[in-house]
């Protein structure tokens, strides 16, 4: 591993880590180390490290802000790329909006509100990347990702840059069908004119709304999808279980689909309640629910 770090060091201009601690790069505080981590910053160096771990037949993962993330106490026998540079520009052009994979969804939102765009209001608050909302369909208040796309630039396996029409993507309720060998390097979205004032007056509210709801400790959003016609934190609380607490990880007593970091937890400690809730949840309700957030290193 050390001679392929020190070789993509020689060749691209971002950061090379060995060992790098996950808990640096994940909402949650939480995660062992990755062998590599590499920080790319354009297309070019992209293909240049996937091309160079191929041959060295080393595992990847694409990470963006590590907000949907669970990365196991062991860390990752692989290496993490994170995108940079060029990921990270975005432009207005008309009613279009084309961004890096990158690129906060709430920096984008919070710029098309501010200039009378309506579309992506609803994400002012959802912490994660622009690659990270597309690959989850991320959501909230009503509305979801999927409702503005119009495509995306695609590196697929064969490290070839194409073109997807989001109709393509198999966008549905905090999924796509987006493979973990595809990397989304670039997006287009579609907004509509709207009302500076008014879509700004929503943003506030929306976030206030976050605020009085959402847990402040450490987390990684919703650990579990809604079931269909039930919300999966109604389930947990029913169930008796907020506030619950394994280790330094707590079902939230603000929000049972959140759980926190409040004491230093471990991935496990995180993992032993995720098994309880859903153990609690089928004995009692008969549901068994659905992991929304992601696994790395299980
Ligand atoms: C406080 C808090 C509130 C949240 N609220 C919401 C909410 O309201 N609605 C909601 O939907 N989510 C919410 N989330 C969850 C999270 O922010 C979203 O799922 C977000 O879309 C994840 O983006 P990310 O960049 O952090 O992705 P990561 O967590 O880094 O990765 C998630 C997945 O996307 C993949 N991925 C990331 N970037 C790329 C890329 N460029 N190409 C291909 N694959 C990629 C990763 O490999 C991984 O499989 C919340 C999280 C927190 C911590």
């Amino acid at each position: 591993m050390q001679s392929v770090a020190h070789e993509i060091a020689a060749n691209i201009t971002g950061k090379v880590k060995l060992q790098e601690p996950l808990k640096y790069h994940t909402s949650f505080k939480i995660g062992g180390p990755a062998d590599l981590y590499v920080q790319v910053q354009n297309v070019r160096e992209l293909v240049y490290v996937l091309s160079l771990l191929q041959q060295n037949g080393i595992p990847w993962f694409i990470l963006g802000n590590g907000t949907n993330l669970l990365v196991h106490d062991e860390g990752y026998r692989g290496s993490v790329i994170h995108l940079s540079g060029k990921f990270k520009d975005f432009k207005f052009n008309g009613l279009m909006l084309e961004a890096g994979a990158a690129v906060p969804l709430a920096v984008l939102a919070r710029r098309a509100n501010s200039l009378g765009l309506s579309g992506l209001t609803f994400a002012g608050g959802i912490p994660g990347t622009v690659g990270g909302a597309v690959v989850m369909n991320a959501g909230a208040h009503g509305h979801c990702l999927s409702e503005v796309l119009v495509d995306v630039q695609i590196l697929d396996s064969s490290l070839e840059l194409h073109t997807c029409q989001a109709s393509e993507l198999g966008l549905n309720y905090r999924k796509s069908k987006i493979s973990s060998s595809e990397i989304i390097c670039f997006v287009r979205f579609q907004l509509e004119a709207g009302d500076k004032v008014e879509l700004e007056r929503q943003s506030r509210d929306y976030l206030m709304f976050r605020h009085n709801r959402q847990p402040r400790q450490p987390n990684a959003g919703s650990i579990f999808k809604n079931p269909p016609d039930t919300a999966a934190g109604s389930l947990i609380e029913a169930a008796g279980l907020k506030g619950y607490r394994v280790g330094g990880a707590m079902i939230s007593d603000i929000h049972a689909n959140f759980i926190v970091n409040c004491q230093q937890a471990t991935a496990q400690d995180v993992m032993t309640l995720i098994n309880i809730v859903r153990r609690k949840v089928a004995q009692q309700f008969g549901i068994e629910l659905e992991l929304e957030v992601r696994l790395l290193g299980y």
